[in-house]
């Protein structure tokens, strides 16, 4: 089946108004129609595991041919740096991934390519293949570096995730600070002038700021220093689920022309499954330090002097243990019934139309290790697809499953 035809049926009562007309304003009107996930984690897997995306992979998380196969035609793959902490490990590891991104893409040319541009990844959606933007989670030089922000932008790179999921870098908070590593959150009280340097620069190449993890005065600090509309590519509503984009945050990011991707997973999106863990803090603990901790791994031997790789050897095989055993994971069995519906899931992106309207919300499932989310695994995007023309029009569905991520990075260069 045609991935258009494909598509269209994925739509059930939207398509009979998927007429030329109907998908017409930015897309051309022979395009096929976009169906984009603005946040998921394919290359770290293909690092760590060594593992073929396209195949069916019987393991827990995102891959290509589950997602391919659900209607999946572009999708944001957020390269992330976790454990890699240091000025110099951060851009190596930034490099590793990036690397393995394009070098998977030529491989895989025939059904999958990098976009470097809107124009790229509309090219390559019109052919049948998925479109992959790279972008950097949790870090790509936690100094700030100019120089190697240009570096990366030739190699790909087009969006970035300003905070890291683990402690402030030299230019902005994390609002995970405390969680992770017992931090002041409000280090900078937002981002510092290194941070606005790096948005100028960011604006000027056109890469497209992620404010996800940062501390609410972080998140309207970069929406006020860009000129260009910034996104928060995996989130919530606070208003919805009690966690996430607060009104006064999503109101200044819609303003500015940026969008919300919402979240598939469990612990963010589900109210129900929320208030068991508020009602079980102590059940939720234990599963928690069960969790291996791989996004805040840090080495715990140091580089001797004279070593001449043997440090770096160690630090990988380790961290890839870690990375490994995220996937044994399991679910609490008092959880399982509490997992959100798709129609939970159309609920945040429902409040956001409501809000600010549905220009500024699109898909960020951020579908990883083995965490209960929704859907339950990449084939279930024709779920979210029902969900969503339940509650809004066809022409808002195709805004949301696409054309605002492909407006936004349209915008980026200013
Ligand atoms: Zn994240």
């Amino acid at each position: 089946m045609s991935s258009r035809r494909h598509f269209l049926k994925l739509l059930g009562a939207g398509a009979a108004a998927a007429s030329t007309k109907a998908w017409g304003q930015t897309a051309p009107a022979t395009s096929v129609p976009v169906l984009m996930d603005g946040h998921v984690h394919a290359v770290n897997r293909v690092y760590w595991e060594k593992a073929d995306l396209w195949q069916e992979v019987p393991a827990v998380g995102w891959d290509f041919a589950r997602a391919r196969a659900a209607g999946v035609n572009c999708v944001i793959d957020n390269l992330g740096t976790y454990g890699y902490w240091n000025y110099n490990y951060t851009p190596k590891q930034a490099m590793r991934l990036i690397e393995t991104a394009n070098r998977y893409a030529e491989k895989h040319a025939d059904k999958m390519g990098i976009a470097r541009s809107v124009a790229d990844a509309r090219r390559l959606v019109d052919s049948g293949r998925m479109a992959v933007f790279l972008g950097s989670e949790s870090g790509w030089d936690h100094e700030g570096d100019l120089d190697v922000l240009g570096a990366l932008y030739r190699l790909g790179l087009r969006t970035i995730q300003f905070a890291t999921q683990t402690g402030f870098n030299a230019f902005s908070d994390s609002a995970l600070a405390m969680t992770q590593g017992g931090q002041d959150p409000d280090h900078f009280h937002g981002i510092n002038d290194r941070g606005r340097a790096l948005v100028a620069e960011m604006n000027r190449l056109g890469i497209l700021i992620d404010i996800t993890h940062g501390t609410e005065s972080a998140h309207k600090q970069l929406i006020e220093a860009s000129k260009a509309p910034v996104v928060a590519s995996h989130d919530t509503l606070r208003a919805v689920s009690g966690v996430g984009l607060s009104d006064e945050v999503l109101k200044a990011l819609a303003a500015k022309g940026g969008l919300v991707g919402i979240h598939g997973a469990a612990a963010v999106v589900g109210r129900r499954y929320r208030k068991w863990m508020a009602e079980h803090p102590a059940e939720v603990a234990a599963a928690a330090k069960a969790q291996p901790n791989m996004v805040g791994y840090r080495p715990s031997f140091a580089r001797a002097p004279g070593d001449h790789g043997e440090y770096i050897e160690r630090y990988d095989r380790e961290f890839r243990e870690i990375w490994l055993a995220r996937a044994q994971w399991k679910e609490l069995p008092e959880l399982e019934p509490l997992v959100p519906t798709a129609d939970e899931w159309a609920e945040q992106v429902d409040y956001v139309i409501k809000t600010v309207g549905a220009d500024h919300v699109a898909i960020g499932l951020d579908m990883a290790g083995a965490r209960s989310s929704v859907p339950k695994s990449p084939s279930g995007y024709p779920d979210l697809m029902a969900a969503l023309n339940r509650i809004t029009t066809p022409a808002n569905v195709r805004k949301i499953a696409g054309e605002n991520w492909f407006r936004v990075f349209g915008q980026a260069k200013v």
